[in-house]
């Protein structure tokens, strides 16, 4: 009888206020998806890619262990990196309310995607630690949106997280309209890990929401391997991709 009455209330509530696209708005069948436009318009990302950089790959790939060129000649401190789609303007529709609107009712819609995306290396993570953000830019936008994702991936995929031990101890301009070189030099010595001891022999997955230069992953990495961590990977909602 209850489960009746539950399913009476849903009907009334869905026609009165239909679950809507987290794009456009526009009414879709489910909440918190994209619909048949949006859905179309997002460059997801796969496997045919650099399991180190997340470089994809425009041409098929029978093995995901092909290593791209770059990540050969000069290997990056972050041992994989996996992302949901690539970062353009349509996928900027997400990731900037997200980041700078308080959009925080992305977060089951936007870390299902994560989950979906990086299952495989999540369940071999000892744990999951988003990028920190330096104390003064979390008080003037109230969230970390990547801890937010991680809190939530780690009830997804039932591995634990890591909140105040990798520390953002530096005040840092912003990257966005940085080059890579710039980028680097910016963010060295940001990071430093609280208590090394959590960290020795353990796998780590990294969460961020954009890889643009792979600077910032890197120097946490390079922090976290320089406190013992056996691995260090990272699951990223967009890379930037130059097809
Ligand atoms: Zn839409
Ligand atoms: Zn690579």
């Amino acid at each position: 009888m209850k489960k009746v009455a539950i399913n009476i209330f849903r009907i009334l509530f869905d026609t009165f206020l239909p679950p809507r696209c987290v794009i456009c708005h526009d009414v879709v069948y489910k909440e918190n998806g994209l619909c048949h436009k949006c859905f179309k318009n997002i460059s997801f990302l796969s496997d045919q890619s650099c399991p180190v950089c997340g470089r994809p790959y425009t041409f098929p790939v029978e093995e995901s262990e092909l290593i791209c060129g770059k990540c050969l000649s000069n290997p990056p401190q972050l041992q994989g990196l996996k992302a949901v789609f690539a970062y353009d303007d349509y996928s900027k529709k997400l990731i900037l309310p997200f980041k700078h609107a308080d959009r925080t009712d992305l977060v089951p819609f936007l870390s299902k995607l994560l989950y979906y995306r990086g299952k495989s290396v999540l369940k071999n993570a000892d744990y999951i630690i988003p990028v920190p953000l330096y104390w003064q830019r979390l008080v003037k936008r109230k969230y970390n949106q990547s801890a937010l994702l991680a809190v939530k991936l780690s009830k997804l995929v039932e591995r634990p997280f890591l909140l105040n031990t990798l520390l953002r101890i530096k005040k840092t301009q912003s990257q966005g309209h940085k080059n890579r070189e710039e980028r680097i030099k910016n963010i060295q010595n940001a990071f430093c890990v609280r208590h090394p001891e959590k960290i020795k022999g353990k796998t780590i997955v990294l969460i961020d929401d954009v890889y643009t230069t792979g600077a910032t992953l890197n120097e946490c990495a390079k922090v976290l391997r320089q406190a013992g961590a056996k691995r260090v990977e990272a699951l990223v909602l967009a890379r930037v991709c130059y097809f």
